[in-house]
């Protein structure tokens, strides 16, 4: 399933849950609240949550309910009232996680990337380090990232990441990717002289948390349809330029890893934690700074079977 959270068009009513429906004539977004009535009309079976940090904290028997109302769906297209499917040009997208409970992030997972920013030859980290991003960072498909006035290096870092279905501590390697519920398209979007002057004095927060440096979407392909994420090509282009190409076969540090590390930390449903970025940073590019993003730009961030998350990069208002 491609799990969206959405917008009805001309509705206030945002953060409605809908799976991503491609049929031959063009996409639709199915709402899984009005699709459960129609599909199961009086039925007690359990109702699905209308959001999907909830949904995801139901646990399976949830997802397997979504899971028989899209086939009731599919297989009665033509029959569904209206307003149960839009299509997916009448609605708004918005990230599939709206308030992760956190976002975990390792830095220098790519040995092409940690090479193009610590120079050749550089040592991989022994273990996944890496970040937190602050969940006040996270924005949407199409919604703007608004470069702080603070920044003339603004960087975009294309990354999978996977959302975690089921909670765990100090979770064996073996398991972890049992405990994801789906993956979507995360771009680390960062300002670089911040996040320089920052490391040199030993943290890292500004510089990568700051409010729309978390694009995420456009929707959480459950786990069940990706069983290993490690088979993936990423993307990223800039006003259709390709910047950063990769696979996710070439992380330093697997999911597996990285998840079974950061679960010491205590995962909770709905914790995003993300893959690293490929090389094609516009940091290494320098000095050639032309690559850094600018008001106006449109950054597209892809990922085989994930779509492409896109947004526009705009000025500060005031
Ligand atoms: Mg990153």
């Amino acid at each position: 399933m491609k799990i969206v959270r959405y917008c009805p068009a001309k509705s206030r009513k945002c953060g409605r849950l809908g799976l991503l429906v491609e049929r031959p004539e063009g996409a639709y977004v199915l709402d899984l609240a009005r699709a459960r009535v129609w599909a199961f009309p009086g039925s007690r079976q359990s109702p699905i949550p209308n959001d999907v940090l909830p949904l995801l904290r139901s646990g399976q028997k949830a997802l397997t309910m979504a899971q028989k109302v899209l086939d009731a769906a599919l297989r009665r297209w033509d029959d569904l009232p209206f307003g149960v499917a839009m299509p997916l040009g009448d609605v708004r997208l918005e990230a599939p996680i709206g308030r992760p409970g956190k976002i975990i992030c390792p830095g220098l997972n790519f040995r092409k990337h940690l090479e193009e920013t610590q120079g050749p030859g550089a040592k991989p980290p022994e273990k996944p380090y890496g970040f937190l991003k602050a969940p006040s960072s996270v924005i949407g498909p199409d919604d703007p990232i608004i470069m702080p006035i603070w920044t003339q290096k603004l960087d975009y870092e294309v990354e999978l990441a996977a959302v975690i279905g089921v909670g765990g501590t100090n979770i064996p390697r073996e398991e972890a990717l049992q405990h994801v519920a789906g993956y979507t398209i995360l771009n680390d979007v960062s300002a670089r002289e911040v996040q320089a002057a920052e490391r040199q004095a030993g943290f890292l927060t500004l510089g990568k948390s700051f409010p729309t440096s978390c694009p995420m979407g456009p929707y959480l392909l459950t786990a069940d349809e990706l069983p290993d994420p490690h088979v993936l090509s990423m993307e990223l282009r800039v006003n259709g330029e390709i910047r950063q190409q990769g696979h996710t076969s070439d992380l330093i540090h697997d999911f597996s890893a990285i998840i079974a590390y950061w679960s010491r930390m205590g995962l909770e449903p709905g914790d995003v934690i993300s893959s690293g970025t490929p090389s094609g940073v516009a940091l290494g590019r320098e000095p050639d700074t032309s690559w850094y993003l600018k008001p106006g730009d449109v950054v597209e961030a892809r990922i085989e079977r994930l779509g492409t998350l896109r947004n526009p990069v705009a000025a500060p208002v005031g």
